[in-house]
């Protein structure tokens, strides 16, 4: 009798950036493909900051980790783009290039594409070298990504750098480090076997087309990841600079539906020591209750975060100040009726699929552009004025969100966006498909 073929373990090898904001839709993704699509999974981490991808790393997924060169601090620099981004494709290759000629050489199971953040642009070359397909994963929006490829027209076209009147002698050292890396990042894309995109069609599907179209290569919106597998279990600690706390939850109990304001500005986003004091008295002026996500490394420069005493005695009792917050469970909180953020991309993922209307007070980056798209487009939030001191800022949106017929338009829009999401990640809805149709292509990988 002929012996009976057995087919060899399908592997995935994922690489996410070294960023909670990268490693958590990066492991999402992972326990999707891991419980859907029955792959063996590994994510490839870099040493630093392996003990918070750890930790919230789905069950049956393997781990194994990549030397990269850098101290925590320098990745903690987020001031410096390009140099870390550079750095770590320069140190990692090697060790990555190991890993997966290993992983090639197994003989029960066989490594059938590697997925790794758009910005892993040697990684991806690697693999595409020796003869495994390659996926770019884009952990923000779509809008983002085509200024990624637009870059350069713009450059061209003289919109940029930005010309600051204030600023006598433009950083033009820094604009041509980061013209650079797009180029090597939308170059690794474009040669790459697909896109992945932490978006969906309900609120991108032209930006979707749009790269469908310039880059030529199939583009998978499977967003909002977050929402297509539950967290991990408890990651109790993310990092002792971040001990999740999680009796705001128990406060949140106590709060009137729909009456508190959650306060958060993500993994990195800094504010000056000024913004820090406008902001404490723009809540307490609000006469709301809060939850205040204050980070010890949030004010600029400073490792450390000193709120004013008078601010902390007036709003005893209705302001709750934590390190870390359990930032999905507390936005699904009903308690919670706003959420003032930095518009991180995750951050605005989750406050959508939680019908949650934002304050915008974006800090830098893709921010900028996604609290404009919350403001202006999709109208699920109002931006804090630039030219608005924050304190009367914040005062001004909490009112005009919280009271009034903007607002409530607002909140009724904010109400239908989570059941834009909920539909599109439901099954048959544009990102479940998009998901079955990133498992199929994997499988004729
Ligand atoms: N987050 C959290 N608790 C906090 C602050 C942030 O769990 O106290 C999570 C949040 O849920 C989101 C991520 O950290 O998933 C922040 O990502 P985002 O893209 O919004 O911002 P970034 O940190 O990348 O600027």
């Amino acid at each position: 009798m002929a012996p009976l073929l057995r087919r060899r373990r399908r592997r995935v090898l994922l690489l996410p950036l070294p960023y909670h904001g990268h490693i958590n839709p990066m492991l999402r993704l992972a326990a999707a493909l891991h419980s859907r699509g029955g792959l063996a999974v590994t994510v490839v981490h870099t040493e630093t900051r392996a003990a918070e991808a750890r930790r919230i790393l789905p069950p049956g997924c393997a781990l194994v980790t990549v030397p990269d060169g850098l101290t925590p601090d320098q990745l903690a620099a987020s001031n410096d783009v390009p140099a870390f981004v550079t750095a770590l494709n320069r140190n990692c290759l090697a060790p990555f290039r190991d890993i997966l000629a290993a992983a090639l050489g197994e003989e029960e199971e066989c490594v059938v594409v590697v997925v790794a953040d758009v910005d892993w642009y040697a990684p991806l070359a690697a693999a595409r070298e020796m003869g495994v397909p390659a996926l770019a994963l884009m952990t923000s929006n779509a809008a983002r990504f085509r200024v990624y490829l637009g870059y350069p027209r713009l450059c061209e076209k003289g919109y940029l750098p930005v010309q600051d009147l204030h600023v006598m002698v433009p950083d033009t050292a820094r604009h041509v480090a980061y013209a650079d890396l797009l180029d090597r990042i939308v170059a690794g894309v474009r040669q790459s076997s697909g896109l992945i995109l932490n978006t969906f069609d309900g609120i991108e599907r032209a930006d979707i087309e749009l790269i469908r179209r310039d880059t030529c290569i199939p583009v998978f919106p499977v967003g909002p990841l977050h929402a297509l597998s539950p967290a991990a279990p408890a990651p109790a600690q993310l990092s002792s600079d971040h001990p999740e706390d999680r009796s705001c939850l128990e406060w949140l109990d106590t709060q009137v539906q729909g009456s508190v304001l959650f306060v958060s500005f993500g993994t990195l986003a800094t504010i000056d020591a000024d913004e820090l004091t406008e902001l404490a008295w723009g809540l307490a002026g609000s006469n709301r209750p809060f939850v205040w996500v204050v980070r010890p490394r949030l004010v600029r420069g400073r490792d450390s975060v000193d709120l004013p005493c008078e601010f902390l005695k007036e709003t005893r009792g209705r302001g709750m100040i934590v390190r870390w917050a359990p930032q999905e469970e507390v936005l699904s909180h009903p308690a919670v009726g706003v959420f003032v953020t930095h518009c991180g991309w995750n951050s605005t993922l989750e406050s959508m699929s939680k019908g949650v209307p934002m304050i915008c007070k974006p800090c830098g980056g893709d921010q900028l552009g996604t609290a404009r798209y919350v403001g202006d487009v999709w109208k699920v939030g109002v931006r804090v004025g630039v030219n608005d001191k924050l304190r009367e800022g914040i005062q001004v949106a909490i009112k005009t969100l919280m009271a009034g017929k903007e607002g409530e338009a607002i909140r009724n829009r904010m109400k239908e966006m989570r059941d834009v999401v909920s539909k599109c990640i439901g099954k048959g809805g544009s990102s479940d498909l998009a998901l079955q149709e990133l498992i199929d292509f994997i499988d004729l990988s």
